[in-house]
């Protein structure tokens, strides 16, 4: 069922195989560059296979096209709509996303329009009847080319979907664009159930070719996301048969992001001056976004950003409990730089069209590495140096864990972030294990901070032991431990004091031990594990986290009125230490080496200005592959 005999060019037939990475090969194939220089004076060439998927659009398939953010995903749709004859209709999710396109597309002289919520009544009912190609009223009135609609609208509106209903049987909709089509799929990092709704557009309207772009699709979501478009199956762009989803990917590794992760203080004062002195150490005055975990979070380090800066960053925040228009004003402020950086939830993000954003900084993890590509890669768009930076510490997992627990996934995902949270790896190669081949080569980056100043890492199997050993002991006894609780009794504070709980054993059976059955608390002894954990409380946290995230240990929850708690118990692996005693440990013979970068133990990395890096990037880079070269032999 391939699509559509509507575009100006495609014959609709695809009888043989097509290359559409043959730029020679179509009548249109003149035409592409300079219409595109006439209408974005920057684009002097084509990026990745820009040209290649506007080829296959205009040829009238449906194409699937995975780039990374600022990649110039924008471009594969809007030439074809340019090009082609009718009205592209395209989906897009996010307020802030269709109103920047729609700006750059009427600045270039490309009728355009927007549904979204910010519009007024009578706008929205004129852009249906012109929808609907209804006779001209008044003067001068163009079609629309391209009219950008929220999928929300497509799923509930009626009025849209018979507006488009009599575009389509005037054979004037000649394309349908899904913009972050992750969305559709419950196996994605971003679910949006609108989105769904989206199954309909084939059924509704079978011939009209769809094109489906995202930042990332892993290979679950790419089939769960083609089955609900109604899309035929995935082939590569040189090779298309008749009937077959035309599907692209560029690496999504940008080597301008300079990523890293820094030691988040445990005071929320202290940690809101770090990212203050962060910011006016390399990026005054440079356009920024901080991603904040909550609505209140991003105001409150909003405030914290103008006091403690004394009004140097100018800030601002955004999330979803914002009106339309104040989202909107926000904006357009942060574009024209009135606003340096806005605070906000990963609300503000999608589709934001600014080039020169010069760092994004987590100020709390993001709930998965996909997410946190995604966010993060809103850095560095134009392609100059920019910044990636977390503001990293255990705690902040553990609140995230407890908002995650019913997703699909939810732990697994949050696993990978803490994992590369606390990797003492290249970050490039940490998003290369992950996205596998979809990502680039497997070559240190030699501009991370791991691969700048490789940190110290220090092999924690004894601790591990200790942890785990006096959790399992606990945990037996009744007790219930934050990761917190579990550090500070293991480093021998709090007398040994723990809370003691009931709980429902697998058959149901509430369980108790008789020994505790009196008091309301359990007691432990360091005794039991050696004597004290000799680490400082951060680092206890940082070994504590990792277990957590690789399946030594495992979160528990307790729900109350206002949040879901979460407490450690012993994982799956964890008796593969605890089975052997210390001695044995000590004596290196447990099977597992457990190896965490300790914070603190290395003096924190000389702050780079962007643009300047001491010495010439490929020296740089041979001296770290050396140095690791020699670590990993050493270290063995
Ligand atoms: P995304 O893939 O995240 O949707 P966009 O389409 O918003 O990315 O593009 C990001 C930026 O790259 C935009 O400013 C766009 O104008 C620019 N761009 C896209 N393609 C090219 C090109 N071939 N040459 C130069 N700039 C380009
Ligand atoms: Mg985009
Ligand atoms: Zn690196």
């Amino acid at each position: 069922t391939s699509a559509a005999g509507l575009s100006n060019f495609g014959d609709g037939a695809h009888l043989s195989v097509t290359d559409y990475s043959n730029h020679g090969d179509f009548v249109w194939s003149g035409e592409l560059l300079p219409r595109a220089t006439r209408t974005w004076p920057s684009v002097k060439s084509f990026r990745f296979d820009q040209q290649a998927i506007c080829n296959a659009a205009l040829d009238g398939r449906d194409t699937v096209v995975v780039m990374p953010t600022g990649g110039g995903k924008s471009l594969c749709y809007q030439l074809p709509a340019i090009l082609d004859r009718g009205m592209t209709l395209v989906i897009s999710p996010l307020i802030s996303l269709s109103y920047d396109q729609c700006l750059h597309l009427r600045e270039a002289g490309v009728s355009c329009e927007m549904m979204s919520s910010a519009v007024s009544r009578e706008e929205a009912s004129e852009i249906l009847r012109r929808t609907k190609g209804a006779p001209k009223v008044g003067d001068r009135q163009e079609d629309i080319k391209v009219l950008f609609v929220t999928p929300e609208r497509v799923a509930k509106s009626k009025t849209l979907i018979s507006a488009l209903q009599a575009s389509y049987g005037a054979n004037r909709l000649s394309r349908i664009v899904v913009d972050e089509a992750h969305c559709c799929s419950q196996m994605g990092h971003d679910f949006r159930p609108d989105y769904k709704q989206l199954s309909k557009l084939r059924k509704l309207w079978p011939t009209v070719p769809i094109m489906a772009l995202s930042a990332t699709l892993g290979p679950k979501v790419l089939e769960d996301v083609r089955q609900i478009l109604g899309l035929g199956p995935m082939t590569p762009f040189k090779s298309a048969r008749p009937g077959e989803t035309v599907y692209f990917s560029a690496p999504l590794h940008r080597a301008n992001l300079h990523y890293s992760v820094v030691a988040k203080d445990s005071s929320a004062p202290r940690a809101a001056q770090q990212v203050v002195d962060w910011i006016l150490e390399r990026h005054e005055a440079h356009s920024g976004i901080v991603y904040c975990l909550s609505r209140k979070d991003s105001e409150t380090m909003s405030k914290n950003l103008s006091e403690l800066s004394e009004g140097r960053i100018r800030a601002s925040w955004y999330h979803a409990d914002l009106d339309d228009a104040s989202k909107m004003r926000i904006h357009e402020r942060w574009r024209s730089g009135k606003v340096h950086v806005v605070c906000a939830t990963i609300a503000f993000g999608m589709g934001i069209d600014l080039g020169r954003v010069r760092y994004v900084i987590h100020a709390s993890p993001s709930k998965s590495l996909d997410g946190y590509l995604q966010e993060s890669g809103r850095a560095g768009r134009d392609g100059k140096d920019s910044d990636c930076v977390l503001f990293y510490r255990p705690q902040d997992t553990l609140r995230i864990a407890g908002l995650v627990t019913g997703d699909r996934n939810g732990i697994e995902k949050l696993d990978s972030m803490v994992n590369y949270a606390q990797s003492y790896k290249c970050r490039k190669v940490l998003f290369g294990k992950y996205f596998r081949d979809s990502y680039g080569t497997s070559d240190l980056c030699g501009v991370c901070d791991n691969c700048i100043q490789p940190p110290e890492v220090a092999d924690v199997t004894v601790e591990s032991w200790q942890l785990l050993t006096a959790l399992e002991e606990m945990y037996e006894e009744g007790g219930r431990l934050t990761l917190a609780d579990l550090c500070n009794v293991a480093r021998g504070l709090g007398n040994g004091q723990y809370t003691v709980v009931e709980r429902k054993t697998a058959s149901g059976k509430r369980k108790r031990r008789a020994s505790q059955s009196k008091g309301r608390s359990g007691v432990f002894s360091v005794e039991d594990i050696g004597g004290k954990v000799s680490l400082s409380k951060e680092n206890a946290e940082r070994v504590a986290m990792h277990l957590c995230s690789n399946f030594w240990m495992a979160y528990e929850y307790n729900a109350t009125a206002y949040s879901v708690n979460v407490y450690v118990k012993p994982g799956p692996l964890a008796s593969r230490l605890t089975r052997l005693d210390l001695e044995r440990v000590r004596a290196g013979e447990a099977d597992a080496r457990i190896e965490v970068a300790l914070a603190g133990k290395n003096s924190p990395s000389k702050p780079r200005k962007a643009g300047e890096s001491g010495a010439p990037r490929h020296e740089i880079t041979k001296a770290i592959r050396g140095r690791f070269k020699s670590q990993k032999e050493g270290g063995g």
